[in-house]
C-alpha cells in the first residue's frame, strides 16, 4: 500500500494540474456515475492530504475523498485523455490536463462535517504542518500494545506504514515489540522528528530512502538494493541478509498480521 508520502506527492500533482480549472468529471467504469456527475465542472480550489487520504476541495464545497487501498492507481497527462482502458472509477478532464484513477478502496463525495470527522479520526501526520504529536504519545503512552503496531495503526500516525515504521524503529534502536507504555517521551520526540524527516525527504524524492550516509552502497563498497519500492533501507524486506551497521542477521515476525523486519542486535 502507498505511504503517506505518496499521497501528499498526489495531492501537491493534482493541485498543480488542476487548481483554479473548471473539471469534468465521468466514471467510465460507471461505479462512481453519480457523484461524478455532481462533481462535473466545479472549480478545484484546494487539494489536501492527510495520512493515506487524498482530498480535493471544488467550488461549492464539493469534497472529493479517494483512498487508494492497496490497488489504486492514478495516472495523468496533458492535453486530450486516451481512449478508456481498464476499470477507471474516475476521469477528470480540464482544457489542460487529465487525470485517471482506478482500483481505489474509496472514492466518494463528502460533506464538510463528513471531511471534518475523517481528520478527527485520524492521528496526526508527521508530513502536516497542523500536526500534533503530543495526541499520537497520549495514545501510545497508556497502551500495552507493541510499538510496531501503534505507529501502523492510522488512528494512532496516519501516512506511516511498513516501511517507514520499521526504519524508523531501526534508527531509533527501538525493538518494534517494545510496549507502548514504555516509551519514553524523550525517545517520541526523537522518533517523531526523525518520521517527520525521512517523509519530507520521501516526498521530494518520491522515494523511501533511511540509511545514513556512511552506510550507503558506495561508503561500504556494497550493492545497491535491488527492489520494486527503490530506495536504501535497513532493514524492511531484508530477513537473514546483514546489518549494515552490526553484520547481525535480520530478523521477520509479524505484528497484527504485518510482516516486521529488525536487527535483534541495533534493536535489542
Ligand atoms: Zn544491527
Amino acid at each position: 500500500m502507498p505511504e503517506g508520502h505518496t499521497i501528499h506527492r498526489l495531492a501537491a500533482r493534482h493541485a498543480e494540474l488542476f487548481a483554479g480549472d473548471k473539471v469534468l468529471a465521468a466514471s467510465p467504469q460507471g461505479r462512481f456515475a453519480e457523484g461524478a456527475a455532481l462533481l462535473s465542472g466545479s472549480v478545484l480550489e484546494a487539494t489536501e492530504a492527510y495520512g493515506k487520504h487524498l482530498l480535493h476541495h471544488y467550488a461549492g464545497e464539493r469534497i472529493l475523498h479517494v483512498h487508494l487501498g492497496l490497488y489504486g492507481k492514478v495516472t495523468d497527462g496533458a492535453g486530450e485523455p486516451p481512449e478508456p482502458v481498464g476499470q477507471i472509477r474516475l476521469r477528470l478532464t480540464s482544457d489542460r490536463h487529465w487525470l485517471d484513477l482506478r482500483g481505489p478502496t474509496a472514492c466518494e463525495l463528502l460533506t464538510p462535517p463528513e471531511a471534518a470527522a475523517l481528520r478527527a479520526r485520524l492521528g496526526p501526520d508527521p508530513l502536516r504542518a497542523d500536526a500534533d504529536p503530543q495526541r499520537a504519545y497520549a495514545r501510545i503512552s497508556r497502551s500495552s500494545t507493541p510499538l510496531a503496531a501503534l505507529l501502523l495503526d492510522q488512528s494512532v500516525v496516519a501516512g506511516t506504514g511498513l516501511i517507514f515504521v520499521t526504519e524508523a524503529l531501526f534508527r531509533a534502536g527501538l525493538p518494534p515489540t517494545l510496549p507502548g507504555r514504555d516509551l519514553t517521551r524523550p525517545d517520541w520526540d526523537a522518533l517523531w522528528a526523525d518520521l517527520v524527516e525521512l517523509m519530507t525527504l520521501a516526498v521530494a524524492t518520491g522515494r523511501i530512502d533511511t540509511v545514513r550516509a556512511e552506510h550507503l552502497p558506495e561508503a561500504m563498497g556494497r550493492p545497491a538494493r535491488v527492489d520494486r519500492h527503490g530506495g536504501e533501507v535497513y532493514v524492511y524486506r531484508r530477513p537473514d541478509h546483514p546489518c549494515h551497521v552490526c553484520a547481525t542477521p535480520i530478523s521477520r515476525g509479524t505484528i497484527a498480521t504485518r510482516n516486521l523486519y529488525w536487527c535483534p542486535t541495533c534493536q535489542a
